[in-house]
């Protein structure tokens, strides 16, 4: 058995000195011959993490993937100006484990804070009209107690999350303390004295978690809140891999011992009690010892389980919701910012949500990108257009809004995270009532089946939670192999 201690320190000089990728190792698909000691369901960072970690152990290990890429929800477009991401965006300074990789794979980072554009801002924008900061102020739309009037509403909610969480730490969730907040984010917010309209206007409006305030839990809301603030350290640096995020899990994938094999979409998992056979759809099938599965439980729940999944994991499994967010891609052929005179960000209370400009490329002002973020409610309705319909509806809602933008938006593409199979929905949310049902056991392991991906970490989030995750999955097998 080995330590998290003696796992940890091995980590940093044995990853560095993995060898490059070969395709010799490559295991039989068909049932047939000894199998493997651990096979890895997913090529996302915490599945790629966690079978070079294995592999560091000694263990043979085989990486699937049903996607024919590599890297799940870190997804870059190469091919568009300024490369902008579908997935992962970006790691906070406190992003140990992500940007020691990064680092280990010899990847330059980029940190979009060092070169902020000239003129910054974001335009509000409520129903048809944009108002500035002192119209707001004054607006009869503002719901804000007086003193808070000329804050906007992405700043009221970041503000008032700060001074009235109770948890100390990203751990706290998770105590029995923390137990009473398991409610839903409306719920808590007014029982802190937030009226119903502010919860509309700053919650369930381009929400960062739920489809509305109303079906999420309030303690995750406020673990992720916590664990913000920890995890920044007080530093504005926002940093990712120059060139695309995506080449991370590339790299990743280019240091394992066997090619990872594409175009594996899992149908079932089935553990005999010494041997696990995992069935794909395209009527291959792999045995091992052990399986890393990285799934999310968004479409874990579409596999079948032999034998099933009980308790709290299986109510998981099936109930776990998933952030509904939808990306809109323009490249601006024209400055039409400069003809309004308005920033080329927005916040809007309408489908398209907020409207954020990408600057990738070398000179810092350059808008490389305008990209629509519908998130929540309005992703759901957004996704019921078939995708060209969406694009050409978030184009004339941007044009609406600012009529010089008329012609000037070219090239849309688009992204439903909730129409993408292999992930149906973005990130992982909790219910109210969830976190203390199952957060704690979802992620127990099923016989020799393992589970790890940002939605079992339990003291972080995102991508460093990925990796968190994969952390804990390779102490598990580490102890049995
Ligand atoms: C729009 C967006 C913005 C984000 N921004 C940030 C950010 O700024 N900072 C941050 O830290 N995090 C961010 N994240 C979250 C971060 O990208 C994820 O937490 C992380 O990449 C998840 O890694 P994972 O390994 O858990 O899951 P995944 O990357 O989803 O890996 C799971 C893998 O399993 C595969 N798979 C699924 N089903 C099957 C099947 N049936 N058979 C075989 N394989 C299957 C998938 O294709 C996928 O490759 C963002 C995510 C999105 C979508």
């Amino acid at each position: 058995m080995i330590t998290r201690r003696e796992f940890n320190a091995g980590l940093i000089a044995s990853v560095a000195a993995l060898p490059f990728a070969s395709v010799a190792g490559e295991q039989k698909a068909k049932g047939d011959g000894p199998p493997l000691d651990v096979l890895v369901i997913g090529a996302g960072l915490s599945g790629l993490h966690s079978a070079l970690m294995l592999e560091e152990l000694g263990a043979r290990v085989q990486v699937i993937e049903a996607r024919k890429r590599i890297g799940g929800r870190l997804y870059t477009l190469f091919d568009r100006p300024g490369h902008p991401e579908v997935g992962g965006n970006s790691c906070a300074a406190g992003y140990g484990r992500v940007l020691n990789r990064i680092q280990q794979m010899g990847l330059p980072l980029y940190d979009a804070s060092t070169r902020p554009p000239k003129k910054q801002g974001i335009e509000l924008a409520l129903g048809s009209r944009i108002l500035q900061r002192d119209e707001w102020a004054k607006s009869p739309l503002n719901p804000f107690p007086q003193e808070s009037r000329s804050q906007m509403p992405w700043e009221f909610s970041g503000a008032f999350m700060a001074a009235n969480n109770p948890l100390k730490t990203s751990e706290d969730w998770l105590a029995e303390s923390s137990a009473p907040l398991d409610v839903s984010l409306r719920d808590w917010l007014v029982s802190r004295g937030v009226n119903e309209a502010t919860v509309e206007r700053c919650w369930s409006t381009n929400p960062y978690f739920g489809t509305t305030a109303h079906d999420v839990s309030a303690l995750l809301c406020l673990m992720n809140a916590s664990w913000s603030k920890a995890i920044t350290g007080g530093s504005r640096s926002m940093l990712s891999v120059q060139g695309g995020n995506q080449k991370l899990p590339l790299a990743m994938a280019g240091k394992l011992k066997n090619e990872v094999h594409l175009g594996k979409d899992v149908a079932a998992i089935r553990d005999n009690g010494s041997i696990v056979e995992v069935t794909c759809r395209d009527g291959s099938s792999y045995r091992a010892k052990s399986v890393v599965c990285s799934i999310p439980f968004s479409v874990l729940r579409h596999i079948a389980f032999e034998p099933g999944l009980t308790g709290p994991q299986a109510e998981a499994v099936n109930t776990l919701p998933y952030m509904m967010n939808t990306l809109v891609f323009f490249v601006p052929k024209r400055k039409y910012w400069e003809d309004d005179g308005l920033h080329p960000s927005m916040w809007t209370d309408g489908v398209a949500g907020s409207i954020m400009a990408q600057r990738f490329g070398s000179d810092a002002e350059e808008v490389t990108a305008i990209v629509a973020n519908p998130r929540g409610k309005n992703a759901i309705w957004l996704d019921r257009l078939p995708p060209k319909d969406a694009i050409r509806y978030v184009q004339a809602e941007i044009e609406r809004l600012r009529p010089a933008a008329k012609g000037a938006l070219v090239d849309g593409a688009i992204h439903s995270w909730d129409r993408d199979p292999f992930a149906a929905g973005d990130w992982a949310v909790l219910a109210p009532g969830q976190v203390r049902r199952f957060k704690t056991s979802m992620a127990n392991a099923h016989g020799r089946v393992h589970f790890c991906g940002e939605h079992t970490a339990l003291t972080n989030r995102g991508m460093e939670g990925a990796m968190e995750s994969a952390e804990r999955v390779t102490l598990e097998i580490g102890e049995i192999l």
